[in-house]
């Protein structure tokens, strides 16, 4: 078996593995290989050192932006909820649990639950959103 990393005309990348180099040419020259993200037939295979350098920077940079974009959506959902609700701590899972059932008025709420109570939360099919820290909460 040997792989070689393709690579479609619109330049999406994508690993196959062919019996033999022979197989690989049979297949390209018959137009039997299939890009995965767009199903162009147009493949070739993909320069290796500089392919792997160009991934890694697209990704790079695709990584911080998408990073921002996460940032400012959980920071304006912070706000949003410090102006909206109460924050009830380490008491989170406890009164989200009185709220579900009406023991408690109903309102919205924000606080700290471990991974576990989170989980113990969803199970019993109580809506709960995890707000993972951000970066300015490590400082
Ligand atoms: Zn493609």
């Amino acid at each position: 078996m040997i792989r070689f990393v393709l690579t479609c005309e619109r330049e999406h990348e994508f690993e196959v593995w062919f019996a033999s180099g022979q197989a690989y040419e049979k297949l390209a020259e018959s137009h039997a290989i299939v890009c995965p993200h767009c199903g162009s037939t147009a493949v070739r295979k993909a320069p290796m050192a500089p392919a792997v350098t160009r991934t890694r920077e697209a990704s790079k940079s695709q990584d911080t932006s998408e990073r921002k974009k996460t940032y400012a959506f959980l920071k304006g959902l912070r706000d949003h909820l410090q102006a909206n609700a109460e924050d009830v701590g380490p008491a989170f899972p406890e009164e989200a649990r009185k709220i579900h059932y009406g023991e408690t008025e109903p309102r919205s709420i924000f606080g700290k639950a471990s991974l576990k109570e989170a989980k113990e939360l969803s199970e019993e099919g109580i809506p709960a959103l995890p707000l993972p820290p951000l970066p300015e909460d490590q400082n």
